[in-house]
Formats: structure tokens, C-alpha cells, sequence
């Protein structure tokens, strides 16, 4: 199968008919294969029923999961990563902002040009200030932080090598950072293209204000999985040692000097336990050893855990 489109919906009964309508108006005459996998992420409006009638019309084309209950976006993308058949990957948001007219320039640019990803910039985005506005920042500390050039981190429409799609473990909220797990899979050939993106036609938007301190806490998270999932001890052994040397030379410094001006001076100075510095220090040495403990923990925790063999193929002959 050479492409598999993947659309997340939660309560999008009204759009996915127009939108799989125009998604096999743009496919037909394009000399591919192609699949659409729209995944119900526990809605609870008609949107299953509405994939029973549209499955009827399109039988061949439309496949669909729904799942139990509202998981979020990132399990919805999961899931579809994981079903999708086609060697090229193109998500689309289920509410038809996004457009399906971009499937064919998309799909060249991973077919033909060879990118592992390529991003949708919703360069004129039809969505209100309260939004447009912190997301610019929100892509802005995203930038700096993970060193990739997108403008546009979080748009909905994506198109993937399907290698790179199926090798990041989404959950959570991390669809926001698709492009830098991709990236930190190995998969370095990104780029982004510049979409038509429509206001939301019907129902309405199922993130609040909340996305974006939930996305810097996330950025945290992931920025520390990516770099320290499979080695904590480096993180925090690296920083158990240094607060326990810090710790342990203060107080000793702290020690010395006591016995030097007694022995050499004949002087009596203030007792090592009535020193500010002295706590500091204690403070410091603790602390350092329960990092390290930290470190322990993490690595036997790794141990326990699937992930650890979780290696990425990228071709196979
Ligand atoms: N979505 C989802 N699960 C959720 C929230 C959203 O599958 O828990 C889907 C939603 O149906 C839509 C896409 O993710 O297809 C983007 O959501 P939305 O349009 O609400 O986000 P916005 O455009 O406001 O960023
Ligand atoms: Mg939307």
C-alpha cells in the first residue's frame, strides 16, 4: 500500500462525511493505493454511527477503530501509526481545518524528495488571537529548545515515512513534539510545507488555555525522555556526585579550618554546627546521595521495562 491517511476524531460526527467525501474526491485519481483510518477517540456524539453509514459508501477505502473512551490525540495517532499499512503516513486533523487538497504535494515530498517528515505550517491560520498568539511563543521556546526550524510544531497535518511514524511511543500529550521524537529516533530529514487551513466549521475546539502550560511541562518531560530515558544514572548520578562533593567538602573545609586555628593559632572558633555554612553543606550531601539513589532507582526501573529493548529499524533488505 504506498498511503495510509490517519485522522483522529473525537466527536467530529458532522465534519467526517464532507471531509472523507473530499479526502476520496483528492486520492481517486492519484495513480496510488490508499487507505483511511479514522480513529474515534471515545466520542460520544454520533461519530461512530456516522463511520458505520460513511463505511457502507466507501467500503474499500474507510477503516476505522474506536476506542472506549477518550484517551487524547497522541493515543489516537498511536493507534492509527501502528494500523496504517501504507509506506507514507498523512495525518489530518478530523474537524476539516485542515485540507485534504495538501495530500499530493505531501506525499511527494516523502515519496520522491526522500523526507522523513514533512510538518504542515498553517501559516495564515484562521483560528482566534487567544490562540495564534501563545502558540507563536509556545513554537518559538519549542525551537530554541529542541533546535529544529519549525514554525509550526503542534498543526495536525503531517506527513511521515511510515518507519518513522511507527517508531515514537506517543501517550499523553506528546503529539505536540512529534517532530523532535522523530528526530531523536534517528529520523533527521524534516522539513515543513505551507498548508491552507480553514476556521472550524462545525462543532468546536477540544483544547482550552490549559494546552499550553500542560505543553511547557510536557516539553520537560519529554526533552528528559529523549535525552535520559535509557540512562537516568548519567543524569542523576552526574548531579549526586557533584552535590555530595559539594556538601562533603564544605563541611570539611568547614572541619579543617576548626583544628587548624586551634592547633596552629591556639584560637577557639565558633562550634562547626552554629556555621550557616554547615547546613548548607549537610543540606547538599543529602541531597546528593538521594539523587544518586534517584539514579539507581531509574536504572533498575529501565530494567524492568519493555522500553529498553525498544531498538529502531529503519530499512530492512
Ligand atoms: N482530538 C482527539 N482527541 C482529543 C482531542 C482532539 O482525537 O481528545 C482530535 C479532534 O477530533 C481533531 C484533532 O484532534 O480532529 C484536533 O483537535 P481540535 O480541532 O480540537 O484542536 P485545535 O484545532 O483547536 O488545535
Ligand atoms: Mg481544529
Amino acid at each position: 500500500m504506498d498511503l495510509s491517511l490517519v485522522i483522529p476524531a473525537y466527536n467530529e460526527a458532522e465534519s467526517l462525511p464532507e471531509l472523507i467525501e473530499w479526502i476520496v474526491r483528492t486520492c481517486e485519481p492519484l495513480p496510488l493505493s490508499y487507505e483511511i483510518w479514522i480513529i474515534d477517540d471515545g466520542s460520544t456524539d454520533a461519530t461512530w454511527a456516522t463511520l458505520l453509514q460513511l463505511r457502507e459508501i466507501y467500503p474499500h477505502r474507510l477503516r476505522a477503530v474506536r476506542f472506549s473512551r477518550n484517551y487524547g490525540k497522541s493515543a489516537a495517532l498511536y493507534v492509527g501509526f501502528q494500523k496504517a499499512q501504507g509506506r507514507v503516513i498523512i495525518t489530518l486533523d478530523g474537524d476539516l481545518q485542515d485540507s485534504p487538497d495538501e495530500i499530493p504535494a505531501l506525499y511527494a515530498l516523502i515519496a520522491e524528495k526522500g523526507y522523513d517528515l514533512v510538518s504542515g505550517w498553517k501559516k495564515r491560520r484562521h483560528d482566534p488571537l487567544s490562540k495564534t498568539l501563545p502558540s507563536k511563543l509556545f513554537n518559538k521556546v519549542v525551537r530554541i529548545f529542541t533546535g529544529i526550524p519549525l514554525h509550526d510544531f503542534n498543526s495536525g497535518i503531517k506527513a511521515y515515512r511510515a518507519a518513522a511514524a511507527k517508531a515514537i511511543d506517543l501517550y499523553g500529550e506528546m503529539h505536540r513534539y512529534i517532530p523532535y521524537l522523530i528526530k531523536s529516533a534517528g529520523f533527521q530529514r524534516i522539513t515543513e510545507k505551507i498548508v491552507t487551513h480553514y476556521p472550524r466549521k462545525y462543532g468546536h475546539t477540544k483544547f482550552g488555555w490549559e494546552r499550553f502550560l500542560y505543553g511547557f511541562l510536557d516539553l520537560l518531560t519529554v526533552s528528559f525522555l529523549v535525552r535520559f530515558g535509557r540512562r537516568p544514572m548519567h543524569l542523576f548520578g552526574s548531579l549526586g556526585v557533584l552535590a555530595f562533593l559539594v556538601g562533603f567538602l564544605t563541611v570539611g573545609w568547614l572541619i579543617w579550618d576548626k583544628l587548624y586555628q586551634l592547633h596552629v593559632y591556639g584560637r577557639v572558633t565558633r562550634e562547626v554546627v552554629q556555621q550557616p555554612l554547615f547546613y548548607l553543606g549537610l543540606t547538599a550531601s543529602i541531597m546528593g546521595i538521594q539523587l544518586f539513589l534517584t539514579g539507581f532507582l531509574g536504572e533498575l526501573i529501565l530494567r524492568q521495562s519493555p522500553q529498553k529493548h525498544h531498538y529502531i529499524v529503519a530499512e530492512e533488505l
